[in-house]
């Protein structure tokens, strides 16, 4: 057996947040012999087993009464190219900034938009990371996943994934996939997306007239910079609420009494709102209790200024979420999973 297996790790440095809660059993899967070991040992203990990559969607409100499977499989390769159309495939624990570098540095467009998204490529599909105009559903060609149930190895095309808003058959079908590695289809010839306002702006600015994909990347990059706490500085786990998608008729109610209502048409006739203008309207931004609070610049992302437990963090986004459906008769769901609580 080569899984090295820990009993009370500190889960600290292993989610954005910052926050401090332990792992019953910790360790950390390199390749799919050591997963296979982790499942086995966990149904032998009959100890339930919390798959985690980079930790930046989690929110842990307690401790983890479970064998907690870091992902650090490593690799990437190119596993088809005609010239115009390449297939790409990554390990799981690859970490997915470095592995959106790499595609680009190979001459690949296709991910620069998801430029600085912290996180591996395993969780990637969970909730179809998506950034500035692209999800990964727009450039996906596949990927392979354990069945936890069944032990069986299994390839998922894009259909049978249910890519959807932050959402995927992943995420609803909480713990039965433990995804192992993933392909994307990237292009040689550049087709970008400059849709989102501040892209198109931040090249003008540079003066850059015929943006290439590391040009957009590197536009994306610092808009980030500017706009998120940095999780390794403040702990966050990037927007902890979904925007969401409302009946037009509710948002026309809310545009009535706030005229300012950020609201962007859907191609089914509903309206997705922007849930940090919602939050920043009821007077949250910048708001604190204690070491949780809602961050200066981005009402969308609550942050840990040190020492907030994941239970304050939790009531913090629960008096959010009751406060913008008083005001505005809009539900807020929570975009971070929730273990521990
Ligand atoms: P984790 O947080 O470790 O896990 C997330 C979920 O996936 C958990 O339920 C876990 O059990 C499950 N999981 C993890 N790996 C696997 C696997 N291999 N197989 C099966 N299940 C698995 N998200 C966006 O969509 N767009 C953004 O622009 C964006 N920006 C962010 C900015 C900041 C500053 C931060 C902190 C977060 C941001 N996020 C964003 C959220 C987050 O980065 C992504 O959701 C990311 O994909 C999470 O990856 P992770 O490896 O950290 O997953
Ligand atoms: P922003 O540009 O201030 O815009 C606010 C919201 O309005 C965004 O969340 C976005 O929804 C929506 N929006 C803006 N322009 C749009 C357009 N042209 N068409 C449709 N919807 C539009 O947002 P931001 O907070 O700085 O984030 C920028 C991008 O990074 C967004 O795509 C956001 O989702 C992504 N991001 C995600 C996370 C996360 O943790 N999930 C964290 C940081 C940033 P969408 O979110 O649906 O795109």
């Amino acid at each position: 057996m080569s899984l090295v297996i820990q009993s009370d790790v500190s889960l600290k440095p292993f989610n954005s947040f910052g926050v401090e809660v332990k792992a019953r059993l910790f360790a950390q899967a390199h390749d799919d012999a050591e997963v296979r070991e982790a499942l086995d040992y966990s149904r032998e203990h009959q100890l339930p087993l919390l798959v985690i990559g980079g930790g930046s969607n989690l929110l842990l409100a307690g401790d983890i009464q479970a064998l907690v499977l870091r992902m650090a499989s490593r690799g990437t390769r190119l596993l088809e190219d005609d010239g115009q159309r390449v297939v790409v495939e990554a390990e799981a624990g690859e970490p997915w900034h470095p592995f959106v570098q790499w595609t680009l540095g190979q001459g690949l467009s296709g991910l620069e938009n998801l430029s600085l998204i912290p996180g591996t490529v395993g969780a990637a599909p969970m909730q179809n990371i998506g950034a500035y105009g692209v999800e990964i559903k727009d450039v996906f060609a596949g990927l392979t996943a354990l069945d936890r149930q069944t032990g069986e190895l299994r390839e998922f095309d894009l259909e049978q994934c249910r890519f959807a808003y932050r959402d995927s058959l992943f995420k609803q079908e909480v713990g039965r996939w433990l995804i192992l590695r993933v392909r994307f289809a990237l292009s040689r010839a550049e087709h970008l997306h400059l849709e989102y306002g501040p892209v198109r702006q931040r090249l003008a600015e540079q003066g850059i007239e015929r943006p290439t994909a590391g040009d957009v990347s590197q536009a994306i990059c610092s808009i980030r910079s500017e706009k998120l706490p940095d999780p390794a500085v403040l702990g966050n786990a990037g927007s902890f609420f979904k925007n969401p998608v409302v009946p037009a008729a509710l948002a026309e109610r809310i545009r009535q009494a706030h005229p300012g209502l950020v609201a962007y048409p859907q191609a089914d006739g509903q309206m997705k709102l922007a849930a940090g203008w919602l939050i920043e309207q009821a007077g949250w931004k910048g708001f604190r209790e204690a070491d949780a609070g809602v961050h200066r610049l981005q009402s969308l992302v609550l942050v840990n200024y040190g020492n907030a437990s994941g239970r304050q963090l939790l009531a913090l986004a629960q008096r959010i979420q009751r406060d913008i459906a008083e005001r505005f008769g809009v539900e807020l769901e929570m975009e971070p999973n929730l273990y521990g609580a």
